[in-house]
């Protein structure tokens, strides 16, 4: 047994160097390579998509944040330029009224007493030059032509005014000579204060709706962004939580026995598709594993088997021995009949140790898994030969009950021999004084197979008994702990399932249904 096991070790210490997914070593062994094609493409999937990462997608999110707080004090700042223009002009346009008004004032003066001509004229004379300093200001809030207009009525004015002042100095210049001119200048300069006033009202108006603006404006920017924030809060934490909740499905996916590579779920490569790209390399190596795991264990139990091997092929070779050696003492006298009876025996016991030895290298070769209809009879009756010497050495009587005898399922005829093996060994192994197994096969619906094993041995304790599937878990001092969990990946693989029932010192159950197949038989 030992020198079965040390091989093995080997084998797997050699497996636990295997770090690089492309290791040569693993791709020379045929059954490895199954699943290289689907891996590259999912892993070509990943890879080959534009890249959008989420860092780029956190940094565009912020640069809006940006862009809206940059507009909001863009328009701030333009909205404060604006009110203070306009607060100019208002005072521009209230000095330019009060000097007018002045100006008037005198005029009438003028007309009255013959007094203040000259106060008059400066007035003027300092209205127009707040006009002309204050150009661009009133332009920009009134525009170049109402700034003309204004300076045409000053203008006119200040020469009806010149006029009066000319026409005072000439001797005999009446009352009467001053009527059209009065009555020019008051036009002037009713004009002049009523485009004034009615333009610093007006601007007046719009400072109250500016300043109405710049307070409305903060309420709206609040709520753009306290919309936006809710928003990319939402966008980015599905970006990072979508694909974290999709990662712990994989791996319950992956727990469950479950390897087939991450497909690509979105249109963009970001940072989780590094991630999937590792963890696809990852299950690939589990996969390599579980297929070395599977073939060490068969080796396991060619070792667990070796006494009744060696049983099953000395008692053919010893029959073979005896017949040779009493055909050669009795030669002579034997008939022709006899010596040919003889020689089939002979013959016959040399098949029997062929046998043997075809079904163990059957059971032992590394091949392709490959789906297809297996009798349940055949299966059950080829791994029960493998079992045969072992249940005689541990007084264990079979039972094997069969509602039907044609029964198919699909599947891999080696992988399924190994299942079935692993719980015929363990059934064996419960039962170190002896006891009844039974193996009933039923059909549970149209669909459907049921296969019992049922041992009458010591039973699993219910501490125990969610933890015999994991891999590495043994109570046996010389266990190897992969028995179960093997079979359960199998029985996975074939889309089917395994269950347990145990009573402690009553004995254990184990029931696998595999899907029936209504095809036709493998052709050995
Ligand atoms: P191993 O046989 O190498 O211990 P397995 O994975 O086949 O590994 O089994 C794991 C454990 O499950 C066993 O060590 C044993 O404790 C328990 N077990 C499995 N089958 C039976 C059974 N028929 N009766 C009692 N215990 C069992």
């Amino acid at each position: 047994m030992l020198e079965v096991i040390k091989p093995l070790q080997q084998l797997l210490s050699e497996k636990e160097s295997f770090k690089q997914p492309g290791d040569a070593s693993l791709l020379e062994t045929p059954f490895l390579v199954v699943e290289e094609a689907s891996l590259s493409r999912a892993q070509q999937g990943l890879t080959q998509r534009p890249t959008m990462s989420i860092r780029a997608k956190i940094i565009m999110g912020f640069f809006v944040l940006f862009l809206l707080c940059a507009g909001a004090s863009i328009t701030f700042y333009i909205l404060g330029g604006r009110i203070d223009q306009k607060l100019k002009f208002m005072e521009a346009g209230s000095s330019f009224t009060f000097e007018i008004q002045q100006a008037r004032r005198f005029e009438k003066n003028f007309f009255l007493y013959k007094t203040n001509l000259v106060d008059a004229l400066e007035n003027v004379q300092t209205a127009r030059e707040l006009l002309k300093i204050q150009e661009k200001d009133i332009s920009a809030v009134i525009g170049k032509e109402k700034w003309q207009t204004m300076m045409a009525h000053i203008d006119r004015y200040e020469k009806l005014l010149d006029k009066l002042r000319n026409a005072k100095d000439v001797e005999g210049t009446t009352q009467e000579s001053y009527g059209d001119i009065e009555g020019e200048l008051r036009q002037h300069g009713a004009e002049m204060i009523a485009l004034a006033m009615n333009l610093v009202q007006q601007e007046r108006r719009e400072v109250e709706t500016l300043s109405k603006l710049s307070r409305q404006i903060p309420l709206v920017f609040l709520a753009v962004l306290l919309v936006l924030i809710i928003y990319l809060t939402h966008f980015l934490a599905q970006q990072i939580v979508g694909p974290l909740n999709r990662f712990v499905e994989y791996t319950r996916r992956i727990a469950r026995g479950d390897f087939s590579p991450i497909q690509p779920a979105k249109r963009y490569k970001d940072e989780f598709s590094r991630l999937a790209i590792a963890i696809n390399w990852m299950l690939d190596q589990l996969q390599k594993n579980q297929e070395l795991y599977i073939q060490s264990r068969k080796m396991a139990a060619i070792g667990t088997l070796t006494s009744g091997i060696a049983h099953e092929l000395n008692n053919p070779l010893n029959n073979i021995c005896i017949t040779t050696e009493s055909l050669l003492d009795e030669l002579e006298d034997l008939s022709d009949n006899e010596k040919k009876k003889r020689l089939r025996d002979i013959y016959a016991q040399a098949e029997r140790a062929g046998g043997t030895v075809r079904n163990l290298l059957d059971f032992t070769r590394v091949d392709q898994p490959s789906f297809v209809a297996v009798s349940v009879q055949e299966l059950l009756s080829s791994t029960l030969r493998l079992t045969k010497h072992e249940m005689e050495l541990s007084n264990v009587d079979l039972k094997y009950l069969s509602a039907e005898s044609g029964l198919l399922v699909q599947g891999d005829f080696g992988q399924l021999q190994q299942v079935f093996l692993n719980l015929i060994i363990n059934a064996i192994q419960a039962m170190p004084r002896g006891g009844g197994l039974t193996i009933s096969v039923r059909e549970e619906d149209p669909d459907q197979v049921r296969i019992d094993i049922t041992d009458t041995g010591v039973g699993i304790p219910q501490a125990i008994i969610s933890e015999i599937f994991d891999p590495f878990f043994t109570t046996k001092e010389k266990g190897t702990g992969l028995g179960l969990s093997i079979s359960y990946s199998i029985i996975r693989k074939h889309g089917g399932k395994i269950l347990v029932n145990s009573q402690i010192n009553h004995g254990s159950t184990f029931s696998v249904y595999l899907a029936r197949s209504l095809g036709k038989r493998r052709s050995e």
